[in-house]
Order: C-alpha cells, then structure tokens, then sequence
C-alpha cells in the first residue's frame, strides 16, 4: 500500500517537470473523475451535488465539489504547484570562446544552488502562439524530455577553495552548457520542434531547467523516497488524492493549488491574488447565493495550508527546536511560529490534532529556533484575500529546496488519511 502510494507519487512528479505540466497532469486526473473544466472567461452554472475545476495561467489549479444539501462552510487545502528552478532568460544562447554554445539562465527561488552542477538535466516549460483557429492565443507545453544540459564544476585543481563553501554565482559559474559551436542557433528550433510549430510563431516563453535523475525508494527497508520538487508536489497529491477519496458530503470541498510560492505568491495567480476569493465567490453566485451567505460559509470554514515542513538533520541537529523536532515518516508536522509567518494558532491546532485523531494518523510540531528566521508559506499570504481559520503544516523531509530532495514513504499516505477525512 505504502510503496503503491510512494509509486504513484513518484509518477506523479516525473509527469510534471514544471507548474504548468503539474496542473495539466491533475487537470488529467480530475478529468478523468468526471470533473467539468469551468472557465474563467465563461459563466458559470454551478450545481448542487457537482464536481469541477478551474485554472488560471496554466499553472494554479482549483477543484471543487458542491453538497447536495445546503453546505455548512468551505474545507480548503492549499498547496504550490513550483518549485525553485533556473529560468531560460530571452535570446538564450550564449557562445563561449568559439566552442561551447551556453544556455542564459536566471534563478527561480530560493535554491540549493550546488546539487544543480554536474548531473545531466533537461528543460520544459510552455511556448505561446498565436491561435489561428480560434483566434487569441494558445499556451503549448514542452518538455524536452532527454539529457540536454549541464552544470559542470571547476576542477579542484584549478580551486581548491571548491569544498570550502559553494559560493556559486548563477551569471557566472551556473549557465549550462547546452552544446558545442555547431548548436549555435539551434535551441529554439529545438523548442519549437518538440512543441510542433514553427520556430517563428513562438511569441513568448517560460521555459525552466530540471534535473532528470528519476526519484527512487531506498534505505534498509525501503523508509525514504528522494525525488525533484517533493516540495510541495508531495503535498499537492496527497491532497488531491484525499480530495478524491473523500465523500465531500456536508462542506464545499476545495483542492486548491497556486503557483509562485517559491518567489512570494504576489502574482495574478498566487496566494497573494483573488483566484481563490474570485472563484469562492462565483461559486456562491452561481448558486443563487449571497456575498453575505458567502461570509457567513466563511466564518464556519477552515483551510489546510500545506506546504512541506523540516525534519531533524541527522548531522545537523543543533539546527531544530530543543523541543518541536520532527522526523521523517513520524506523521503530519503541524507548524507554529508566534510572527504568525505559519497562521497556526491554538484553535486551528485544535481543530487539526482532532481531525488527525480520528483519521488515526500521527502528528508531530515544529516551531523553529527562536534565533532563527525559519521560511514561509502560502497560508497567512491567502488569508489576506480569503480570512478563514487557518493550521500550516507539511510534511517532514531533508534537503528542501535542492533538485533532489528526501522523505519518507509514510507520510504520504498520512497526509492522504487526514485529507480524506477532512474531506469526509
Ligand atoms: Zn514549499
């Protein structure tokens, strides 16, 4: 069960490269459950008792069901569909010294930079064409699907400094090499192939890095799974797939994904923007229902945030809490921090820890360090567009932020537990 899970999930991020491929692949899921694709540009006829789902920019997803009764209040679980990247600047190609052709990329995130060098990596992303048939335009997805690119070190020879610390320049020392001279004119066409169009049509990109080493299950008995993008992905289908398991019989159901969280969530479709106000609204509308019927749903309402959490480094143990340690496959990490950067507070703790309760999964805390600043989440940036009762959390793993990073094969399937009953 456990493996199947941790199967599944790899799968699930080997499909989806970037953002944009991460909702087409839960866009194929959902469609596949019968779900109806609404449109942000269309009106909407929502129903009692139906199923549907909505996307803005290609890359932030929202699913939701409606009760077949009257609905008591909203249950929301929010997650992210990026992760931190390096992004194909425009005119990509740089040549170097006659002989390398060189691909100009800048940083998405906040990344572990030196995990991205020597390891064969690939791009994808989507292409904009004009749309000849319907007019407007049309968003293509790529992936390039092969070995294409690499980071490679200096030689300890030549720096001998290198195991000191990775102070890595992204402009200088991190710009992949993409071919020799002969390739020189050559990565669009590329593009443009795989995406089938002609190069010329192509009137705007966001093309990204990734790394292709596969995930994998490993350890004694098989404990850990490594992967690319675990944060949040790993958060993202545990949700969806609770969602799908639930009944969703009382509350209107909502799996929310938003895009940008790794560069701060204010843009049209992060957590700073109206997507998941406009679209609660529009339900309420839709449905005959007021914005002050919309307000009262809200204040019987509650959301997830999830977003992956820390656990304890086994070399680095000074760096957690004395007291609010999590480890891999020790269950859910419920996040607290008194700034309020993780909107937990006692009531929504208490409204988790029952929920976890009775879907019989452990739970652990964290809180970081008091003298360190610790990151941040989509939580207490949604609720200033959307002000509902609010517990963070995620789930433990190691290495966040590098292109490769570890959890447990547990947790998974607890997150699923929880969502599934939250969803109930
Ligand atoms: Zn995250």
């Amino acid at each position: 069960m456990e493996k199947n899970i941790s199967q599944q999930l790899l799968e699930f991020i080997e499909n989806s490269p970037t953002c944009f491929h991460a909702v087409q692949a839960m866009t194929d899921i959902l469609s596949a459950e019968g779900f109806t694709e609404l449109k942000e540009n269309q009106k909407w006829h929502i129903e009692n008792g139906g199923r549907y789902f909505v996307t803005r920019n290609g890359s932030s997803l929202i699913a939701f069901t409606v009760p077949v009764q009257e609905m008591k209040g909203m249950h929301i679980i929010a997650s992210h569909s990026d992760s931190p990247s390096f992004k194909i600047k425009e005119n990509p190609e740089l040549e170097s010294e006659g002989h390398y052709i060189r691909l100009n990329v800048e940083g998405y995130g906040g990344m572990i930079r030196a995990p991205w060098f020597d390891r064969p990596l690939s791009v994808a992303g989507r292409v904009i064409v004009k749309d000849k048939a319907q007019g407007g335009f049309r968003s293509i997805l790529v992936d390039i699907g092969r070995d294409l690119v690499m980071i490679p070190n200096l030689a300890i020879h030549m720096d001998r400094q290198i195991n000191d610390s990775c102070k890595c320049n992204i402009q200088k020392d991190m710009l992949p090499i993409y071919g020799d001279l002969s390739a020189k004119g050559t990565f669009m066409k590329l593009i443009a192939d795989t995406a089938g169009v002609p190069e010329e049509e192509i009137l705007g990109h966001d093309l990204f890095l990734y790394n292709r080493q596969k995930g994998t299950v490993w350890g004694a008995s098989g404990e850990f799974l490594s992967c690319s993008r675990l944060d949040d992905l790993q958060c993202a289908f545990a949700s969806l797939k609770g969602f799908l398991a639930g009944k969703r019989q009382e509350y209107l159901a909502v799996h929310c994904v938003l895009d940008n969280e790794e560069v701060g969530s204010g843009t049209k479709q992060g957590a700073a923007s109206t997507f998941l106000y406009d679209t609660l609204t529009r339900i309420h509308t839709s449905l005959g229902l007021s914005q002050e019927d919309y307000l009262i749903h809200l204040a019987d309402s509650f959301m997830i945030s999830a977003d992956n959490a820390h656990a304890v480094h086994p070399a680095h143990t000074d760096k957690a809490d004395p007291a609010n340690r999590s480890y891999i496959n020790g269950g859910i990490v419920i996040k607290f921090s008194a700034s309020q950067k993780y909107c937990t507070d006692g009531v929504s703790a208490a409204i988790f820890r029952d929920l976890c309760q009775r879907a019989g999964v452990p739970v652990q805390t964290f809180v970081n360090r008091s003298d360190m600043a610790g990151g941040s989440t989509l939580g207490n940036i949604s609720n200033t567009q959307v002000a509902l009762n609010t517990v963070d959390i995620g789930l433990p793993q190691l290495a966040m932020h590098s292109p490769y990073e570890t959890a447990g094969v547990k947790d998974t399937g607890y997150l699923i537990r929880a969502a599934e009953e939250f969803f109930c």
